[in-house]
């Protein structure tokens, strides 16, 4: 039964589909446009979505095929906004024009890899399945705003779904890169900002009455930025990254105050007491020493995103390792090292089973990023896969 399925699933139509989505620019923002293709891809093939916006001008597509009332609901999610040119000069191609190489095997283009390609596998899916007697539904999400912060984007869809006013989808499944392995966990994250206090002089007297406030960041940093060696099976280690520094205000004057923002990804059991803890156990042996070491920490427990996991029993984990044992002929990973939060956190923050599949891809937000072309089918027969092994069988 779901070898069938694998076996009508084009190489062809998924790389056309990924190729026009990515041909029409959508940096965060300015996802108007390519939603309008979406809806008319969907009008053209007779699929019914509803549109659901936090501002009208960047909306989501809600696509949806069979009838949850007679089984679950599996979502797909996809962003289609992307992150904007860096490096002009270096692009060899068009970044807002979908190249495929002459040999047939590398698709180019803002969006190949993250993850307009994959948004465009995800619609194949829904044509693919549109007239099969589902046992349940398939939904897919087609979101904007997932590289600035998902307000506009997959928040909103999540908040619609817990106000009633989205169906409530039993497993997600989100197309981030995620290597073919089974994503079901990644890190939080927690923004500290730390201020130090010196005291502002004229340089001439820096030596007697300054208090350099930039040395003693520096000090700062240097106590901080260290690897931190607490592996976690599921996520592997957490992250402590010093990010930025402002100080400053004349070349004349010797800073009174600097700055420093830490970027801090947590592993399961880390908390923000936890994460506060160890970072002034960094900062205080150094004030011990130094009486002039004077910082305040500044954060918002509130913006703490935790880390995050859905089972390894979940139906959705189990149909997915038996989809991918049967493409690609091998056990099924369940760790990708050292890979980012992405919009699976808000499904998984409101108790939905949630795995990040997706393909490999190169140069992610840099100049020349791109997809092999295989790799898109074969996500397009992993997906079916685990749709007919969730959905009919
Ligand atoms: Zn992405």
């Amino acid at each position: 039964m779901t070898q069938q399925w694998i076996d009508r699933v084009s190489k062809e139509i998924i790389v056309e589909t990924a190729r026009q989505l990515i041909s029409i620019p959508s940096v965060s923002g300015d996802e108007y446009e390519v939603m309008q293709f979406v809806k008319s891809w969907l009008n053209e093939r007779g699929i019914s979505y509803v549109e659901t916006a936090n501002d009208p001008k960047r909306p989501n597509i809600i696509a949806t095929i069979g009838n949850s009332s007679a089984g679950p609901l599996i979502a797909m999610n996809g962003h289609l906004d992307v992150v904007p040119i860096s490096d002009a000069a270096m692009w060899m191609t068009d970044p807002f024009e979908g190249v495929v190489s002459e040999d047939g095997t590398t698709l180019y283009g803002r969006g190949a890899s993250d993850m307009k390609s994959s948004v465009g596998v995800m619609l194949t899916m829904l044509d693919l399945f549109k007239d099969a007697s589902l046992r349940g539904a398939l939904t897919v999400h087609i979101v904007s705003d997932e590289e600035t912060g998902a307000v506009y984007g997959t928040k909103y869809v999540v908040g619609e779904i817990e106000a009633g006013r989205l169906p409530r989808p039993d497993y997600v499944i989100v197309g981030e890169g995620s290597l073919f392995k089974i994503r079901i966990a990644e890190r939080g994250g927690l923004a500290v900002r730390v201020h130090f206090k010196g005291r502002a002089s004229h340089t001439a007297a820096a030596r007697v009455t300054g208090i350099n406030a930039l040395q003693k960041a520096a000090k700062g940093i240097l106590a901080l930025e260290h690897h931190i060696d607490t592996f976690h099976p599921a996520v592997g280690y957490p992250v402590l990254s010093v990010n930025g520094i402002t100080a400053g205000i004349a070349a004349n004057v010797v800073p009174g105050e600097a700055v420093i923002d830490i970027d801090r990804r947590t592993v399961p059991g880390e908390t923000v007491e936890s994460v506060i803890a160890d970072i002034r156990a960094k900062l205080d042996p150094i004030a011990a020493e130094d009486s002039d070491f004077v910082y305040e920490l500044e954060y918002d427990p509130g913006q703490y995103t935790v880390a995050n996991m859905t089972s390894a029993d979940s139906p959705l984990v189990t149909a997915l390792q038996s989809a991918v044992r049967q493409v690609r002929g091998q056990e099924p990973e369940f760790f990708v090292e050292w890979a980012g939060i992405t919009d699976a956190r808000l499904y998984r923050g409101i108790g939905i089973d949630t795995v990040i599949m997706g393909p490999g891809g190169e140069n992610e937000h840099g100049a020349n990023e791109s997809i092999p072309t295989e790799e898109l089918f074969t996500l397009g027969k992993i997906y079916a896969a685990t749709i007919s092994e969730l959905l009919l069988s």
